[in-house]
């Protein structure tokens, strides 16, 4: 199994993951342009994608998503409520790749297996998503208000998590956005804070998750140092030493790494 953080970030999101035959795009939120040039440059031409998997409505998660679909004749992969949010941002895909799937019934692509679960945020019906081939598992959450026990159990038993670091606290209650933004950031439909991931991540390690990519930070109200540092601050509050688990920052406008598990 291998992970690819093309984008990921306030600004756009795009995560390639390729297992058990498959080759999926977990959103498309760049212009289909520059993904077809960040999946170019680690040797992946768009023909061989299997398809895109949405998981939710909002432009920084589609705006490449019907661009790619009609070029390159891949199906999408969305929930009904997604699909009825993104359709006048996507446009017309053709009948034939509008794949629709019920949030939390587990699905196949080849022999990759596919679970979605309900996020809290505010969109239709936004989800995270889960895969499993070949005894491995990854998991990608972001764009969460914050993170019930359904969540944690969803994703718990990951080799690897992509998980939403989006803001520090205090520089967006200082910061210049309007307070009603602010509070929908803060909110329980909005963002994960930094501290809250980290929070997260404590209890996530006693179900045995020892790796994680911080990803969806914002650019107003983060940085990569700050998201790593208070993360990693989070984990040694309870005395998890920083060699028991690895982290790192997705960058927010360019590849990160390729993640082999
Ligand atoms: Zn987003
Ligand atoms: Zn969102």
């Amino acid at each position: 199994m291998r992970l690819i953080p093309l984008f990921s970030g306030s600004s756009g999101n795009c995560i390639l993951l390729e297992a058990g035959g498959a080759r999926l795009l977990v959103d498309a939120g760049l212009p289909g342009r520059t993904i077809e040039a960040a999946l170019s440059s680690v040797g992946v031409s768009p023909q061989t994608l299997t398809g895109i998997l949405v998981t939710h409505e909002h432009i920084d998660h589609t705006r490449g998503i019907g661009v790619l679909s009609r070029r390159f004749d891949l199906p999408v992969y969305a929930n009904a409520g997604t699909w009825e949010g993104m359709q006048a941002d996507v446009g017309p895909v053709a009948l034939r790749n509008m794949r629709m799937f019920e949030t939390g019934r587990e699905f196949y692509a080849d022999k990759l297996l596919i679970q979605s679960f309900p996020t809290p945020h505010d969109a239709r019906e936004s989800v995270g998503y889960s895969f499993a081939a070949e005894d491995r598992r990854a998991s990608v959450m972001t764009d969460i208000g914050y993170v019930p026990e359904a969540l944690l159990d969803a994703v718990g038993k990951s080799d690897l998590l992509l998980i939403e670091s989006n803001h520090d606290e205090e520089m967006l209650k200082v910061g210049p956005y309007p307070y009603p933004l602010k509070r929908r950031i803060l909110g329980d439909q909005g963002h994960l804070s930094n501290e809250n991931c980290g929070k997260t991540l404590c209890k996530l390690y006693k179900r045995g998750v020892r790796c994680a990519i911080l990803g969806h930070l914002s650019k107003e109200n983060n940085y990569e140092q700050l998201a790593l540092e208070t993360v990693r601050s989070e984990l040694r509050c309870e005395d998890i030493p920083d060699d028991a688990f690895q982290l790192t920052v997705a960058h927010r406008d360019r590849i990160t790494g390729v993640f082999v598990l």
